[in-house]
């Protein structure tokens, strides 16, 4: 519960670092835009999805109490398109990858959202609002479909710099006769033939993308939020347009904190599937841990590009490896009773770092900065070890808590347990190694080396037991 000191986020609205002051004192909603589920997520999601989740940890360790809402958009062209190409129908399509997506942020170690709506789930409210929206005169009925009229409204383009005027002369735009300006957006699109829709009062169609998320997030965190997130690719022109609706629609503010992380790259190219350089989280997960995969992406700054390699991952693995061998070593030593005064200097510099690893964190949210203060308490611990050969008990303990806090909000399990289960299989997946060549060697009628295995192994305790073609082993007990 650290109040006292003041967290700096940058704001995307306004483009400036300001002071963190939720709507509610004491309370923060946030909401960030969850995945379009067509195919599994791929890194760039998954590092939006590990920003939000440690924004969501720091302000919790720092005593906020956090309302955290994720959208599922299981309803849009591409799974209209991939379902049609698979020849499966698109909730079939859809509940296939948002299962997979939550196994693989389960994976990651990101905390599930409080709230997760589902698009299709939200047809009446989304309704509801274009309703509205027509009768306040921002949005107009054109052949079935329904699009926001982005001249009505004069903030138009405060989060992006876009405005509506500067749209209509960009070629970008599709030319769509419907519009009454090329920038005025769809909320509500008619269904073409073979689609699926919903009824509504122009007919049967389906909601736009923008519409879903500013009436879900609404409807679960109320008419105006303290914090929206996603990837920059998001303020324009999606985040500038949820903006447009649901101001239009409250004429409050809608969003007080906008949060945009960077891009991530591979190989110093921008992702895309047309590159072929396409990575998903499950692609990632086969060349490294997902606690590596996961402090890789935090090892930048949210605001910073990341480039996403071999080499990266390597180092990621082994700075990894080096902090969770300093807790171990440290949880391993050897205790006494009395304190000494290198006790006391080892809690005072340990505190020292856990206050620069906060003042990281409350500076827009330094993640690479708070991770050197966990490399230095690492160093601490390991010179005290190789100096004292044992540790005052409390120290101990103390030190460990702060340690392993730390680490936790970055969300980094330190999983005692399962490194043991581990270390368990390995050594069972080697000595099975062992004995199949043992027994090809025995095939081969290469006695000497055979024996020279079975012999070594139960020097070191593990009998093998030869019983027709099949070799079994055991550990010796201790006792004998
Ligand atoms: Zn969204």
């Amino acid at each position: 519960m650290s109040f006292e000191m003041v967290l700096k986020v940058f704001n995307t609205l306004g483009r400036r670092k300001e002071e963190f002051i939720p709507v509610n004192p004491g309370e923060v909603r946030i909401y960030v835009c969850g995945p379009t589920v067509y195919d599994y997520i791929h890194i760039g999601n998954a590092r939006a999805f590990v920003v939000a989740d440690i924004v969501c940890r720091y302000l919790r360790y720092k005593g906020f109490k956090v309302r955290y809402v994720s959208n599922i958009t299981d309803i849009d062209d591409k799974i209209i398109n991939r379902a049609r190409d698979l020849g499966i129908s698109i909730q079939e399509l859809a509940e296939t990858y948002s299962d997979a997506y939550f196994e693989d942020i389960a994976k990651l170690n990101i905390e599930k959202a409080d709230v997760t709506p589902r698009a299709t789930q939200h047809i009446p409210e989304m309704i509801e609002t274009i309703e509205k929206l027509i009768g306040k005169g921002y949005a107009y009925v054109a052949d079935g479909d329904v699009y926001f009229d982005v001249s009505k409204f004069k903030d138009y383009g405060k989060l992006s710099g876009n405005k509506a005027e500067a749209l209509e002369i960009g070629a970008r735009i599709e030319v769509n006769p419907k519009k009454k300006n090329p920038a005025d957006f769809v909320l509500w699109k008619s269904r073409k033939p073979r689609e699926p829709g919903w009824y509504s009062p122009w007919g049967k169609g389906r909601p736009g993308w923008h519409i879903e998320c500013s009436t879900m997030a609404q409807k679960y965190l109320g008419e105006t939020i303290d914090i929206h997130m996603g990837g920059k690719d998001l303020i324009f022109p999606h985040h500038e347009n949820e903006i447009a609706q649901a101001e239009a629609l409250t004429n409050k503010p809608f969003v007080k904190y906008w949060l945009h992380n960077e891009w991530l790259t591979v190989e110093g190219e921008k992702m895309s599937k047309s590159l072929g350089n396409f990575v998903t989280v499950r692609d990632a997960l086969k060349m490294c841990s997902p606690a590596v995969l996961r402090f890789f992406l935090l090892s930048a700054h949210y605001r910073s590009p990341l480039d996403f390699n071999r080499d990266a991952l390597k180092t990621t693995g082994r700075n990894l490896e080096r902090l969770i061998r300093a807790l171990e070593r440290l949880n391993g030593a050897p205790e006494r009773e009395t304190r000494v005064i290198e006790d006391e200097m080892l809690i005072s510099e340990v505190e020292a770092e856990k206050k620069k690893f906060e003042e990281a964190m409350d500076d827009d949210f330094n993640t690479p900065l708070a991770i050197s203060a966990l490399f230095s308490i690492a160093r601490l611990v390991n010179n005290y070890l190789n100096v004292n050969k044992t540790i005052e008990k409390a120290t101990k303990r103390r030190v460990l808590k702060v340690f392993i806090n730390l680490l936790g909000v970055l969300g980094i399990e330190w999983a005692k347990d399962k490194r043991e289960t581990r270390t368990d299989e390995l050594f069972k997946g080697i000595l099975e190694l062992l004995i199949d060549v043992r027994n090809e060697l025995r095939r081969m009628k290469k006695w000497e080396i055979a024996d020279r295995i079975r012999d070594d192994l139960g020097k070191m305790g593990i009998i093998l037991e030869d019983a027709g073609k099949e070799t079994k082993w055991m550990i010796k007990s201790e006792n004998l």
